[in-house]
Order: C-alpha cells, then structure tokens, then sequence
C-alpha cells in the first residue's frame, strides 16, 4: 500500500503530464477523484484541480455560492488521510456510526482551519511589525553617511529583515489558499 503522500505525488505528475500535452485545460484531462468529492455541507460535488506554484497540490473545492463551507477549498491530502484512517478501523462501520464519524471530521477540519488562520494573523501581526522596522530603519539610514560602521551594520539588517518579511509573506500565502 502507498502512502497517501506518494499518491497525491503521482497524481499530481499525472495530472501535469496530461496538461502538458494537451496545451489547456479540457473535460477530458484526468481528475482524479472528480465527482467522488461531495462538500459536507451542502451536498455538492466538489471541483477537483491542483493549485497553482513550483509544488502544486491538488484540491477539492466547493462551487457552491451559498454554501456556509467557510474554507471553500480541501486539499485532496486531507481527506486522503481521512480515508486512510478510516479503512485502518475496518470495513464494518454502520451507517448511524459513519454519520458520526464524518461529524467528528467535520470538526477537526474546522479546528484545523481556524488553526491555520490563527497561525496566519500571527504571522501577519509579525509581518506588520517588521514591516515598519524596515522602514523605520530605511529612513534612518539616510541621515548615516555612506560606507561608515553603522551605515553598513544597518543596511545588513534591513536586507536580514526584508528576507524574513519574504518567507512570512509566502507563509501567509500558502495558508490563505
Ligand atoms: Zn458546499
């Protein structure tokens, strides 16, 4: 049995081979799990498609607009995990006791969300601080005459800070998706 990382991998490469071929995005590409994916909330089936960047994933996504899903889109990861989990315990689930089960996912989800976007306002209240250090830091400097200790010492810290302010502007990205 592969793990649901190496699945989603080669997915993914399948994916990408099949939109390279053919150029663009048509009904004929490979989906995998397309119209398997129903939204917990309001019974839909999700779209399937992988995010875009240098490692893409490969997401569901509820396009349902009134939909009270608060994150509209899963990664395909998740609920492999999910289902990984669940056929772990066995085949002899009821349907009263899947109910539950899916009630309790629902939940985690949730909680997991909410973590993601706490992380997020963090690491953005974090972003702001360094934000204005930079430029703080920046109009100093111009007062500092050039080549001099501090003028060198200050202009290796604002490139150390914008740097840091990077990745937590890719982190936050990442966690918005
Ligand atoms: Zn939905």
């Amino acid at each position: 049995m592969i793990s649901a990382k190496q699945y989603q991998k080669k997915i993914i490469l399948k994916y990408k081979k099949t939109t390279r071929k053919k150029g663009y995005r048509t009904e004929k590409n490979f989906y995998p799990f397309r119209q398997l994916i129903a939204c917990v909330y309001c019974k839909k089936n999700m779209w399937i498609a992988p995010s875009t960047g240098a490692r893409p994933y490969l997401y569901a996504r509820c396009g349902t607009k009134r939909c009270e899903r608060s994150k509209k889109s899963i990664r395909i990861k998740v609920v492999l995990d999910y289902l990984y989990s669940f056929f772990s315990e066995g085949l002899n689930f009821s349907e009263h006791e899947y109910r539950k089960y899916l009630e309790k996912i629902k939940v985690i989800l949730e909680k997991k969300h909410e973590e993601l976007q706490r992380q997020c306002l963090n690491k953005q209240g974090v972003l702001n601080q360094l934000t204005h250090e930079i430029n703080e830091r920046s109009l100093k400097i111009i007062h500092i005459e050039e080549d001099s200790p501090i003028y060198r010492a200050n202009e290796k810290k604002i490139l150390e800070l914008q740097a840091e302010a990077s990745s937590l502007e890719n982190d936050i990205k990442k966690n918005k998706i």
